[in-house]
């Protein structure tokens, strides 16, 4: 039975691990101290590492652990990440025999240029594009690709396990309360997402049923959502390529 466990990274990353038996992957590792003491810790061996994106962050520590381990090295065809082995986009696959699991590779564009998420066992591993109740920066792309690529990672099922690359939950629902203030689904997840982050466990995975209900980024067409962008920038716009670069940047200037 595969198993999905975070170890934390730097400040707020998550480096995610998926174990069964004696085998592991990680999904963006962004340094590799703190995978190879799980790897000891645990007694598990490295079979394969998968990569969403270029940032330094989220592939640091591949070099340093495929010195140590000869294994398949899975990320975006399009972004420069030397240790890749195995360069994928849309429309392939990411076979972990090992572990059993084969997931489906997505392009999702607009964080950075090329940047990919992995879809399988109803888990979702989208690094720094869908985060939990908020969204990445749009470094690469333009916003239209990003509300494309995040519509892409909406239409996947409600129980759909979201494995995001950063503990930023409670920073996005404080933001999300100001543009969707009449959400009460907003508000309860504030109080779960607290009770969590009190308790020192992770935020994360959600599910993208909850995401839907109360990501504002995924929720652009809502008329609160709409409402929120208009008076953020002082015109009426209905579109929602418009109305998602408008919170956007208020996130980013918040
Ligand atoms: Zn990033």
């Amino acid at each position: 039975m595969l198993e999905i466990v975070p170890l934390p990274a730097f400040r707020d990353n998550y480096i995610w691990t998926l174990r069964d038996g004696a085998k592991a992957a990680v999904v963006d590792p962004g340094e590799a101290a703190p995978v190879k003491a799980y790897l000891a810790k645990e007694k598990l061996t490295l079979v394969a590492i998968l990569a969403t994106h270029h940032h330094p962050d989220h592939v640091g520590g591949i070099a340093e652990l495929i010195a140590a381990h000869n294994v398949p090295v899975f990320g975006p065809r399009g972004e420069p990440i030397p240790e890749l082995t195995h360069p994928v986009g849309q429309g392939d696959r990411a076979n972990i025999e090992e572990l059993g699991a084969s997931f489906d590779v997505l392009d999702i564009p607009g964080h950075t240029r090329a940047h990919v998420a992995y879809y399988g066992l109803g888990s979702l591993f989208c690094g720094d594009t869908l985060f939990a109740c908020g969204c990445g920066r749009v470094f690469e792309g333009t916003p239209q690709q990003m509300l494309e690529s995040l519509s892409k990672l909406a239409a996947l099922p409600d129980a759909t396990k979201v494995y995001c690359g950063h503990e930023y939950t409670l920073a996005n629902i404080q933001f999300a309360r100001n543009v969707d203030p009449g959400n009460q689904a907003l508000e309860a997840r504030e109080k779960s997402v607290r009770k969590l982050r009190d308790a020192g466990q992770p935020s994360l995975p959600s599910t993208l049923g909850e995401e839907r209900a109360t990501n504002p980024f995924l929720r652009c067409a809502e008329p609160a959502i709409v409402e929120s962008a208009n008076k953020y920038l002082g015109a009426r716009v209905a579109d929602p390529i418009r109305v998602f670069a408008a919170i956007r940047e208020w996130k980013n200037k918040s």
